[in-house]
């Protein structure tokens, strides 16, 4: 059960202090609430503290020296699976949905924090605490942006609940983690998904209109094992843009500050995390961190089909010279692009190697972000694990 802190009382913030974490926001929703008088232990970017936190979720922190927990945090059981009726317009396969669904109707929780978009745009994300599947099948799909989930956490108070499930990214799960036990509830289930690149909306519009060739048709979009950007459109068809023809220099100052400097890629405070990087393409990729986590996960077994993680290939040449041609903002002629992707896809890391991979590019490109333009944060705001990880890098001043 998880113990339960009085709330205190918010004291008023000084004008201009509604976001303390200022241009590192990642928008989480804390401060849109009373709990933003916590603000200064619980934001993700104020106030780095995985280990502790993961001391606190899973009992342990990750143990450095093993290669699985240094990447991946701390984990029971890892697997690829795939739904065998896959949720018609989920990201993926819908395991995430279709966990929460059975959450709720199972009794074990009472509502579901998820975001669902607005009516005028379907990218707009608006967090919701669903009691219904309905209300939970409303909200499937990546909205691709920063979204305020923790935003409700008033509501959840108001309403008595006491038993919840949140779904969320890292920088939400750290501060939801940081102020759990302030919350009144007797259990929290936490299910998260990796997350990476995030943009506000006027960022992804400028993502898809220098992307995509029909940029207001697109329905969701997602970086694949193939290395390629695969966008849906809603006829259905699939725009594939190979990663080495991405307007680099472009895309620059896409992402919001907060993403280029954060190093929770893996959800490393979730009970379960569900997402596809380290899975072969088409499947999800799933670490269960706790017995909570394998409770969730047992929940929706009967409707997966699952096969062991696999690991192919070595990522660190490649990673190694993506450093600099991202520095110089190389991009490559669309038939190159094509071209390498197609031998890469042959011969480049697949499985967890390719997680590695896609953590070690974002890892060193975020270092060299946090050490040009806070150097003061460097070295409280970089985890350990993920010191270690840029360590293996030669990178430029
Ligand atoms: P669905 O059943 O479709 O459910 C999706 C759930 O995501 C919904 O419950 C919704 O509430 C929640 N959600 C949607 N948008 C947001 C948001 N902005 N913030 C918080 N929660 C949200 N996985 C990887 O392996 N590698 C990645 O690089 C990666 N990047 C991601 C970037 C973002 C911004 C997001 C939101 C997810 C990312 N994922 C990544 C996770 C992956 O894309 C899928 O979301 C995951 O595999 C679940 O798929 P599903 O079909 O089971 O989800
Ligand atoms: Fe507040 Fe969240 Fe922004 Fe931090 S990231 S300043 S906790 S809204
Ligand atoms: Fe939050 Fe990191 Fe995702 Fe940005 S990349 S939204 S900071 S978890």
């Amino acid at each position: 059960m998880t113990s339960v802190l009085p709330h205190q009382k918010a004291k008023a913030l000084k004008p201009g202090s509604r976001r303390p974490a200022k241009e590192l926001c990642s928008e989480c929703g804390l401060c849109d609430t009373y709990y933003v008088h916590y603000v200064k232990e619980a934001c993700a970017f104020i106030h780095q503290q995985v280990a502790e936190l993961e001391e606190q979720a899973h009992g342990r922190s990750r143990n450095l020296e093993n290669p699985d927990d240094l990447y991946f945090g701390v984990n029971q059981k890892m697997m690829a699976a795939r739904k065998t009726q896959p949720i018609e317009g989920a990201q993926w396969t819908g395991i995430v949905s279709s966990i929460a669904i059975e959450m709720l109707t199972s009794g074990k929780v009472e509502g579901v924090v998820c975001v669902q978009n607005t009516a005028e745009d379907r990218f707009q994300p608006m967090p919701v605490i669903a009691r219904t599947p309905e209300e939970i099948l409303a909200a499937r799909v990546n909205k691709p942006t920063l979204s305020p989930n923790l935003s409700i956490l008033e509501q959840v108070q108001q309403s008595g609940m006491k038993r919840l499930l949140v779904i969320g990214v890292g920088c939400q799960i750290q501060a939801l983690r940081a102020v759990e036990q302030r919350l009144g509830l007797e259990k929290l289930y936490v299910l998260g998904t990796p997350c990476v690149d995030n943009v506000t909306r006027a960022g992804l519009q400028k993502f898809l209109e220098t992307t995509s060739k029909s940029p207001d048709t697109v329905v969701h979009y997602e970086f694949m094992q193939d290395f390629q950007v695969h966008f849906k459109h809603q006829d259905g068809s699939v725009e594939k843009v190979p990663f080495f023809g991405l307007n680099t220099k472009e895309l620059k100052d896409v992402f919001a500050p907060s993403c280029l400097s954060c190093f929770d890629y893996v959800n490393s405070l979730a009970d379960l995390v569900v997402g596809y990087m380290g899975a072969p393409f088409g499947w999800q990729w799933i670490v269960v961190r706790n017995d909570r986590g394998q409770e969730m996960l047992d929940m929706a077994m009967s409707q997966l089909e699952t096969q062991p993680v696999m690991s192919k290939g070595d990522r660190k040449n490649a990673v190694q010279q993506s450093i600099p041609a991202y520095e110089k903002g190389v991009t490559l002629p669309m038939w190159a692009a094509k071209l390498m992707g197609v031998v890469i896809e042959k011969v480049g890391p697949k499985g967890l190697e390719y997680a590695r991979f896609s953590i070690d590019s974002h890892f060193t490109r975020n270092y060299l972000y946090v050490k040009r333009h806070h150097p003061e944060k460097l070295e409280h705001h970089v985890p350990e694990y993920a010191k270690r990880i840029v360590s293996q890098y030669r990178l430029p001043e």
